[in-house]
């Protein structure tokens, strides 16, 4: 599959960079790896498997080097510290070089073997930029996972009008473009696509297999259904506002100082004809909204120099690598 010549400093990017996150799975590590390789091997596509260790509290990071040691393969990335999925898939994205990029779960409840058919789905389909899983026969437990995740993903779809439905889904393939056109922060892994999608991505939906998780414990609980819910909110006003502030704060601020000019303009005439205006209430309000007004604006445009600032990706500090681990497993 590849075409250019390798040179030391800047390796042939592969066809596909696969990323998974990775937590406590110390158990899983070896059948995982094990599980990409016979997948992937088999199609001639270049690949690397990149395994990025979240600050795992058991022994991951060691089990991952002895691996790589093994498999040329896969290239882990270590965490300083627990940063949550969303900032691990973030450090696998910056690695990640390659024409497609994969991602799913550390804890095989996706199946590595669905991988090849959706790289060559995107090989065949040129109307599709990314191709998000389907877990229609979802192995979770009902009522604390399954019935949760339904109604997120009715609200999501509702909210964002991306309409997919499994967003939770980790499996997902994408051309390489998208992914180094999006930048996640916070929790927002979760709403890949939509970001995906208004990054220019086309998004369809595959159904996909899944397994109920054997070895090792999830690391989310009920609670996170609640998260969900605040961050879609917060998704919601940040969609309508967050990237243009002028708006939020500007309309409010305009609101404000129409009247108010018009209160005072009005004063003025009155004064003009020779009329006494005194401490009238109406000259109180004019000053005030149009100072409030003039104010909201100049928040408004703070806003937008601030948006620019923070989502520049250097110097935000969103994650910290760490050597490979020393000592024995
Ligand atoms: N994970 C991670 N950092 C975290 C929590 C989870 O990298 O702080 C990884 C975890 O190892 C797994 C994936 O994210 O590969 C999904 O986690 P989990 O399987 O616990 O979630 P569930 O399938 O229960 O939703
Ligand atoms: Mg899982």
């Amino acid at each position: 599959m590849t075409t250019m010549t390798d040179t030391p400093t800047r390796p042939t990017p592969p066809n596909v960079s696969i990323v998974i996150p990775i937590y406590n799975e110390q158990e899983n590590l070896p059948d995982l790896v094990a599980k990409v390789g016979e997948a992937l091997l088999p199609t001639g596509r270049s690949f690397e498997l990149i395994c990025v260790d979240d600050g795992s509290r058991d022994r991951s990071a060691w089990v991952l080097r002895d691996l790589a040691a093994k498999t040329p393969w896969l290239k882990p990335r270590y965490l300083m510290r627990n940063y949550g999925q969303t900032a691990a898939l973030q450090a696998g994205f910056d690695a990640a070089t390659g024409k497609y990029v994969a991602t799913l779960d550390g804890d095989l409840q996706n199946d590595p073997a669905d991988i090849p058919a959706l790289l060559d789905r995107l090989d065949n389909d040129a109307s599709v930029d990314m191709i998000s899983g389907w877990r229609k026969d979802r192995q979770d437990k009902a009522v604390s996972r399954k019935l949760p995740s339904m109604i997120a993903n009715r609200l999501i779809s509702k909210v964002t009008g991306v309409t997919l439905h499994d967003y939770g889904c980790a499996l997902k393939v994408y051309r390489g473009e998208i992914i180094r056109r999006i930048r996640l922060y916070g929790e927002l892994h979760r709403f890949i696509p939509i970001l995906a999608a208004e990054a220019g991505a086309r998004i369809t939906e595959v159904p996909v297999r899944h397994h109920a998780r054997t070895r090792g414990v999830s690391k989310y609980g009920i609670d996170r259904t609640f998260r969900v819910i605040l961050d879609l909110l917060l998704m919601r006003f940040m969609m309508r506002y967050l990237h243009r502030p002028l708006h939020a704060f500007g309309g409010v601020g305009l609101w404000l100082l129409v009247p108010g000019l018009a209160a005072l303009a009005w004063l003025l005439g009155v004064k003009l004809f020779g009329h006494d205006i005194g401490g009238r209430p109406l000259l109180l309000a004019g000053v005030m909204l149009s100072l409030m007004g003039v104010n909201l604006i100049g928040l408004g445009v703070l806003g937008e120099v601030l948006i620019r600032v923070y989502h520049e990706p250097e110097g935000r500090d969103q994650y910290r690598l760490r050597e490979a681990p020393e000592g024995d497993v």
